[in-house]
């Protein structure tokens, strides 16, 4: 990479993360709105993007020697069947309706359901619900037989509105479980829920090894672009929107407000209930997890995903200790370097590069992170 590709890069950190909506506190400091939605301030949601991606990453490129690695994508299952509308420039294919779509006119078909009467509104919504125990199930699978594997994962809106998973699974080499028996453990995990119905992972099921490579750097800033969208804007900003699509998100919304949850009162209606998953076509989970040395998953300190401890609250301490380490006038006139800083904290070891590089065009030196 070019040195002036860096300068560029890192001055885009400036503009790119500003914040929105800064808060003004009584002393007089301003302090980021903190956002993750793009929709609220994207430069804080770019900044949100960029931790995540940097947790997901430090799992990955610095683990030492002795780790395996795999890709895992868990679909939800079928409830009814849905309109096939390939991507601008795939080769076409026939969709249930018996129609061959156009990816530009039909783009507002995608991933809709062929009959709005018929699609199972109500599996749909309790699958959004269920899919974080699932999750569970299949972590206790994979650690009786992998007890220090450790996870980092984020959950997706389909086109349907139904949630899937992305998620890197890291074995120790003598732990490794291979694709083809990942596979037959997802396939054996079933939830039941308080209505006695059955959750299973669809059939869609992908798991890839992965190797610490470039592409796996962009498939990491893939699945952290997840956190930036909520519910609504599935539906809204997906792409153009139509009667038909706004009829089906409306009855996703009402069979997610009927639908009874675990907070639901137990005499009362749940349209009483506050549960944000009335709000959410069902879901509840957060939208990144990943392992750590606590919690009720925990098998021992080897399961925390990040190798350098990272954490957004670490993240936003670092970032916090940086500014106040300059002075107020520090701070204004070298925004530029608290940039490259920002930067640097954001990506780790793998723009250190890039800050030496930098740094050695500007006369004086950086001051320590
Ligand atoms: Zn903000
Ligand atoms: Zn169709
Ligand atoms: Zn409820």
């Amino acid at each position: 990479m070019g040195t002036e590709t860096l300068v560029l890069d890192a001055a885009k950190v400036i503009v790119d993360r500003r914040c929105s909506n800064p808060i003004t506190l009584p002393s007089g400091v301003q302090v980021r709105c903190q956002s993750r939605l793009k929709s609220l301030c994207p430069g804080c949601s770019n900044l949100a993007a960029g931790d995540y991606a940097a947790i997901f990453r430090s799992g990955v490129f610095d683990a030492p020697p002795g780790y395996r690695f795999v890709a895992l994508t868990l679909t939800a299952p079928s409830a009814g069947g849905t309109h096939r509308v390939v991507k601008d420039g795939r080769p076409p294919r026939r969709c249930g309706c018996g129609a061959t779509h156009d990816p530009v006119t039909d783009a507002a078909l995608r991933g809709l359901p062929l009959d709005l009467d018929t699609y199972d509104y109500d599996a749909a919504v309790a699958w959004n619900y269920q899919i974080g125990t699932l999750w569970n199930r299949l972590l206790r699978e994979i650690r009786r037989h992998a007890p220090t594997a450790a996870y980092a994962l984020s959950r997706e809106w389909g086109a349907r509105g139904s949630l899937h998973i992305h998620g890197l699974v890291r074995f120790p080499a003598a732990e490794y479980l291979p694709p083809a028996v990942l596979e037959r453990i997802v396939g054996s995990v079933s939830a039941r829920d308080r209505h006695g119905h059955v959750h299973r992972f669809g059939a869609q099921v992908k798991v890839d090894p992965l190797n610490a490579d470039g592409k796996t750097a962009q498939s990491i800033w893939y699945m952290t672009k997840a956190v930036q969208y909520m519910v609504k804007e599935v539906a809204d900003g997906g792409g153009p929107s139509s009667d038909y699509g706004r009829e089906h998100w409306g009855r996703l919304h009402r069979a997610a407000t009927v639908m009874r949850c675990d907070k639901c009162p137990p005499h009362g209606s749940p349209s009483f209930c506050q549960a944000r998953a009335h709000k959410q076509w069902g879901a509840r989970s957060r939208v990144v997890t990943v392992s750590d040395a606590r919690g009720r998953h925990a098998a021992t300190a080897q399961t925390r995903w990040s190798f350098t401890g990272l954490t957004r609250a670490s993240q936003r301490q670092a970032r916090a200790d940086y500014a106040a380490s300059l002075s107020s006038d520090d701070a204004r006139a070298d925004r530029f370097t608290f940039a490259v800083q920002a930067r640097r904290i954001l990506d780790g070891e793998r723009t250190a590069a890039a800050l030496d590089a930098i740094t050695a065009l500007r006369p004086r030196p950086a001051p320590p992170v």
